[in-house]
């Protein structure tokens, strides 16, 4: 308990958003294909470039009995004509020093640490903004135990979890509301930041692509 203190303590977040234009011209936006339309929208943008995207999905099929999981880093912004919050994930690092059983995975103070240092040395204008890990034959949810995580390590509102179920190629992102609740049993998509070839690469089976590229808080009917 006392290393992750330590850690928490000393983690300089950088709590003050990036102001800049939301790259929706650049982006795919991937809903739950039984998503409810009316049910209320995430009040924060998730973009996740492709090769994030891609390291993400590699790591959670290296293992297909056991649970795996890491941080996921990148950009706190805010839109800067809409003031929309928006994040872009596109770092990726995997946790190694886990304690990790068919449905349990936790981060050990070591990961923690070898995490900062990893972040501090290769990418000091980033912050952590969620972890990802997989739930190998039980489904898209946050158990008790991953909401307990995700309210002690990622407790800002710009800070997001990402579950996989790598059997079923499905996966999905658990986002909180304005008030600071997170349903654990219901998930959102993600914009897929393409590069300049254009070309999707997300396979989840769960999601579809909607077309979304002019107006984010319009419904359009998907392709
Ligand atoms: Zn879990």
């Amino acid at each position: 308990m006392n290393q992750i203190s330590r850690v928490r303590l000393s983690d300089k977040y950088q709590r003050q958003p990036h102001r800049t234009r939301m790259p929706l011209h650049r982006a795919v936006r991937w809903d739950p294909v039984d998503a409810d339309p009316e049910s209320p929208r995430p009040p924060l943008f998730v973009f996740i470039t492709q090769n994030a995207y891609v390291r993400m999905c590699a790591h959670a099929g290296s293992d297909l009995e056991n649970e795996v999981g890491g941080w996921m880093a990148g950009k706190y912004c805010r839109d800067s004509l809409h003031g929309t919050p928006f994040i872009v994930i596109d770092a990726v690092l995997p946790a190694v020093y886990t304690q990790q059983g068919a449905a349990h995975l936790t981060f050990t103070g070591d990961t923690q640490v070898a995490l900062h240092n990893h972040l501090d040395a290769h990418f000091p204008d980033k912050v952590f903004l969620g972890w990802y890990h997989t739930h190998p034959r039980m489904g898209v949810f946050l158990s008790q135990w991953d909401a307990w995580l995700h309210q002690n390590f990622f407790p800002e509102l710009w800070q997001v979890a990402l579950v996989i179920e790598p059997h079923q190629s499905i996966g999905g992102l658990f986002i909180r509301q304005e008030d600071g609740g997170l349903d654990q049993q219901t998930y959102f998509g993600f914009y897929e930041l393409t590069n300049r070839i254009q070309r999707s690469v997300v396979f989840w089976r769960n999601l579809r692509p909607v077309l979304d590229i002019t107006d984010p808080y319009k419904e359009v009917s998907s392709i």
